[in-house]
């Protein structure tokens, strides 16, 4: 898929005020700092679309970006960010819960995960809790350009393992660096081919 324009149009605070559920959505989502917005830029080809490195933890919001005048992606707030108090963390659970549990537009959960590290838990429950609920999701791996390929090959193989014991199946993967774009034709070939059946 050619990105021909990617425009941001609205962050929100509140699930109710989000645009009409009429166009294929794909939320990003991962631990604060993962390369969630460093991704969104590299994919849609425009640096300051998704604002990088902010404060982590502190604002929640769901930004949508309008991509092709047809999809959306949607970046969705960072967890696992340690200094976060509790009722922060419970905000969090609550607001993007909501968001995945009744967005009808969804298509696709885009998971990121650090691929220098090994499987976290925060992840992996995460990955659960998408599971339980028969939501549809895969693996973006992050980074990738900071280690070897090999590194990174155990690290997604022990994820996936990890992963073994709740799924029947390991859910599709995609490695990406938003330094090489490593990874950018192959998840806008799987959101195409989403879009287009
Ligand atoms: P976010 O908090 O998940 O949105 O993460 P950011 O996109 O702001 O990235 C966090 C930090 O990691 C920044 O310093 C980025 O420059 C860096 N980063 C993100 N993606 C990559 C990548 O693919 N390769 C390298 N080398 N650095 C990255």
């Amino acid at each position: 898929m050619i990105v021909k324009s990617a425009e941001f149009i609205c962050s929100n605070t509140q699930i109710s005020k989000l645009p009409p559920p009429v166009k294929p959505e794909y939320a990003f989502i991962g631990r604060s700092n993962v390369g969630k917005s460093s991704l969104i830029n590299m994919l849609t080809a425009k640096k300051g679309l998704a604002k990088t490195s902010q404060t982590p933890g502190k604002t929640q919001l769901i930004n949508h970006f309008y991509i092709n005048d047809n999809w959306y992606i949607v970046d969705l707030p960072g967890y696992g960010y340690a200094r976060a108090s509790k009722t922060e963390k419970a905000k969090w659970d609550k607001f993007i819960h909501n968001y995945l549990d009744k967005r009808e537009s969804l298509q696709c959960v885009m998971v990121l995960v650090d691929s220098r590290l090994e499987p976290q838990k925060i992840d992996l429950e995460f990955c659960n809790w998408l599971g339980e609920r028969g939501l549809s999701f895969v693996l973006v791996f992050t980074k990738a350009d900071k280690q070897s390929s090999i590194k990174t090959d155990q690290n997604i193989a022990k994820f996936k393992k990890a992963l073994l014991a709740t799924f029947e199946e390991s859910p599709q993967y995609f490695v990406t660096s938003s330094e090489t774009q490593l990874g950018r034709e192959e998840i806008l070939a799987f959101i195409d081919n989403i879009n287009n059946n």
